[in-house]
């Protein structure tokens, strides 16, 4: 990855030159796709460069009022194109709105929950932004502060940032809000999840009140709601149900398995079938070490990803995976989030996440911008019960595949009782642990036996 402190000084295309709402230029090379929406060429010819063809459904609704001025309450996920939905026009305005920006007062503001989905936005800013001349930083914790009190104080057009960095800076004096034009507030449910919102709202208290806001989430709960009622006012409401049809292009396979033998299940799925751009999941980072330490010692180059590695390592980890060099990204679902990386061929659930949505989430990471993916789940004994909750979302059964090595009709005929976290069984031992759980069923109690 490219160091995300640079700051950017895009010079090719010298002095932009602002072109009237309504004259997106025909030859923009892009059929009548994007130059259907008033980009200026500088934009056109960007996208045209990333091989954008068309745009995407929340691009198409949300880039003409963004650019018109308004507020927006975004109900969309990663992969339905959102980060340019709100960069494009974000970018247009600073560049038609000549303004120098003054030191340490940013002109627009964009938050986001992860440092690795703040790289990426930055990432994005420098790929739209190749023929522009705006200044952009990136602020995250976890790595020292100097380079950004640094940028912060040249004076940036545009700052994507992790909230409580931001909040250490602003506390010292590196960065004033008071000149923000634009504030985008990003994965908000995320947000809220990893308890950013006392923060967020220390941020917001800051803004000029003459502002454009834009607010994104990924699901509608209450407080989601509650935090964009207090940011924006009269807002174009868009939302993108990317659930069903990103399922519908994934071809989803389950495997029941003893949880003894996942490793080794999932070794000989990387040696005997082309799985080669993979992110597996785990539920908890020890094991997402274990398993890579697993598939490295198989021979399978793997890394593992979550939030006790250092950022130099999980830029490692992602600069190999991107290159080829590394097979298997074993992640956990925090630390995935917003890791934006072409052509992911397989996902593979090592754990069954414990909230069903996340199995959306998750297997999302392949088939992004209408291509195809596969994912494959395991699903042993005790994770019955979320298996059971992601089948009612997703409203259809995922396909058993029981020719695969290791299957285990044992985990097929767990109960939900099964379900419930218990002491690791002895194998070979047949020793028993404690009373039956309650409400265990006889079929449950054959599969166990078994
Ligand atoms: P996002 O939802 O913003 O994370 O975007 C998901 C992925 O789709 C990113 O890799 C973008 O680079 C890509 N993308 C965004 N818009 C388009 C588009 N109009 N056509 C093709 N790919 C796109």
């Amino acid at each position: 990855m490219e160091n995300p402190h640079r700051t950017t000084h895009h010079q090719r295309s010298g002095a932009p030159a602002p072109v009237p709402a309504n004259s997106a230029p025909r030859a923009s090379a892009q059929g009548d796709g994007f130059a259907a929406l008033p980009l200026i060429d500088q934009l056109q010819r960007a996208l045209a460069h990333e091989g954008y063809a068309t745009p995407t459904p929340i691009q198409a609704q949300a880039i003409p009022p963004l650019l018109a001025g308004k507020d927006l309450f975004g109900v969309a996920q990663t992969g339905t194109g959102k980060t340019a939905a709100f960069l494009l026009p974000l970018m247009q305005h600073l560049v038609q709105v000549k303004r120098m920006p003054s030191r340490g007062r940013p002109r627009s503001l964009i938050l986001a929950p992860t440092r690795e989905l703040a790289a990426q936005i930055g990432e994005r800013i420098d790929a739209y932004g190749r023929y522009l001349n705006l200044t952009h930083t990136v602020i995250y914790g976890g790595v020292g502060q100097r380079p950004q009190e640094q940028a912060l104080t040249r004076g940036m057009d545009i700052v994507v940032a992790t909230p409580g960095r931001l909040l250490d800076l602003m506390q010292q004096g590196f960065a004033k809000l008071d000149n923000v034009e634009v504030f985008v507030l990003d994965e908000a449910d995320r947000m809220l999840d990893m308890g950013f919102i006392p923060d967020i709202k220390k941020v917001i208290a800051t803004l000029p009140r003459e502002r454009q806001s834009l607010f994104f989430s990924a699901t509608m709960a209450p407080e989601v709601v509650a935090l964009a009622r207090t940011l924006v006012r009269d807002p174009v409401h868009i939302e993108i149900e990317p659930e069903k049809p990103t399922v519908d292009r994934i071809a989803q396979k389950l495997m029941f398995v003893d949880k003894d033998h996942k490793d080794e299940l999932l070794v000989r799925l990387m040696r005997e079938t082309g799985m080669d751009k993979v992110i597996v999941f785990t539920q908890m980072k020890h094991v997402a070490n274990k398993v890579a330490q697993k598939l490295n010692a198989s021979g399978i180059s793997a890394a593992p990803i979550h939030g006790n590695k250092s950022q130099a390592a999980r830029e490692q980890a992602l600069a190999g995976f991107r290159s080829g060099k590394v097979r298997a990204l074993v992640a956990t679902d925090i630390a995935a989030r917003g890791i934006d990386v072409e052509a992911i061929t397989h996902v593979v659930n090592y754990d069954l996440p414990t909230e069903p949505e996340t199995y959306v989430h998750r297997i999302g990471r392949t088939a992004r911008a209408g291509a195809q993916g596969d994912a494959i789940s395991f699903c042993c004994g005790n994770e019955k019960e979320y298996l059971r909750e992601i089948e009612r979302l997703i409203r259809r059964p995922i396909p058993v595949d029981t020719n695969q090595p290791f299957h285990s009709e044992r985990a097929r005929n767990a109960t939900g009782a099964d379900a419930r976290p218990e002491p690791r069984q002895q194998r070979g031992g047949g020793q028993r642990y404690g009373a039956r759980p309650r409400g265990q069923t006889k079929r449950g109690l054959q599969g166990r036996r078994r």
